[in-house]
């Protein structure tokens, strides 16, 4: 007897059977809860396309396409304007931007923007009625200085919109040397190269005056007597702000206010510094002149520097023209 054989009569006599495995039992599955019954708000209810019947290939739908309808613009004699970028770090741009919603109603009312490398995709400086120009004029730069003559040419009103433009700024300290323009050594300002008409100093200029001088020059070519001749009386002292000359810092302050006995004190200067290079000792403005970087705010800020009659006896009236022009 082989072993198989004996180890099966082994099995037999102990009445052992070989249990074959069994299939297990399946597993409960739970039956998922049943939804909420709770009616669910209609702006989180599902949205279900209605079912919509199928449009036989040879059968056109009817077409509900409405005629072409323009918009109306509500004013359509705005004047036109545009930046003209130089050697600026497009701050006086970003001041102009500031004015918020300010400048919609500037752009809906009153001036369509034509020409802004930064902004609008027009490569050649249009005709326009006011040039914005920001930074000074790299004189080493061949098409800096064709640029700035072409802008005199096409534009009305040549406005140097902060103090770069106006008084060379920082940018009167370079000395070349730059990584990417080694070449590029002499700013000037614009005034220096072209005739300007309007000057804004500041570094930026405050967004309120770049706003004023914009509704202040539409009024000057589109309004009638009364407001040309109020918006001659704000942008005159700022037509003839060089007059002094095309540069500005903390010496002409002293020298031509504080040493003169002029100062009261008020502070403005201080405020105006974008450096806060001046501080006030003894109620008197201290200068500390390797900060100043030459952006001549101090000096236009000071009531005692120069002051203009002009201005403040017609003050009230024209604010109130250019408030009313920028109500929305
Ligand atoms: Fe400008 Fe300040 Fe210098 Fe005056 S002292 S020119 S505000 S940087
Ligand atoms: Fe003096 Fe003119 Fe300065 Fe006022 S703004 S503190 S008056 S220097």
């Amino acid at each position: 007897m082989g072993l198989f054989e004996r180890i099966l009569v082994i099995f037999q006599k102990k009445d052992v059977t070989v249990k074959t495995p069994q299939t297990p039992a399946p597993i409960p599955v739970a039956e998922p809860a049943a939804p909420p019954t709770e009616a669910i708000p209609a702006e989180r209810a599902p949205v279900v396309e209605e079912q919509r019947p199928a449009v036989p290939p040879d059968e056109k739908e009817p077409t509900t396409a409405q005629p072409d309808i323009k918009e109306v613009k509500p004013v359509s004699d705005k004047i036109t304007a545009g930046h003209v970028h130089m050697s600026g770090c497009t701050g006086c741009e970003v001041a102009l931007a500031d004015n918020y919603a300010g400048l919609l109603t500037l752009l809906d009312k009153y001036v369509d923007w034509v020409y802004d490398l930064t902004l609008i995709d027009v490569r050649h400086i249009p005709e326009m009625d006011v040039a914005l120009v920001e930074g000074s004029v790299c004189i080493n730069d061949r098409i800096s200085v064709e640029e700035i003559r072409e802008t005199r040419k096409k534009a009305k009103i040549v406005v140097a919109l902060g103090s770069c433009a106006t008084y060379g700024n920082i940018t009167r300290f370079c000395r070349g040397g730059q990584q990417n323009q080694p070449q590029h050594e002499a700013y000037l300002p614009i005034g220096d190269l072209i005739k300007v008409d309007v000057y804004l100093p500041g570094c930026g200029p405050s967004p309120q005056l770049i706003r004023n001088v914009c509704v202040a020059a539409y009024l000057l070519l589109k309004g009638n007597a009364d407001q040309q001749a109020l918006a001659t009386a704000y942008l005159k002292p700022l037509m003839m702000l060089p007059e002094r000359g095309t540069s500005a810092c903390f010496c002409d302050l002293m020298y031509e206010v504080i040493d003169q006995g002029l100062c009261i004190g008020c502070g403005a200067c201080a405020a105006a510094c974008p450096v806060r290079a001046i501080t006030h000792e003894y109620g008197k403005p201290q200068g500390q002149r390797d900060l100043c970087i030459k952006c001549g705010a101090c000096y236009n800020q000071c009531p005692r520097s120069w002051y203009s009659f002009d201005v403040v006896n017609q003050y009230e009236s024209i604010m109130e023209t250019i408030d009313a022009a920028m109500e929305p």
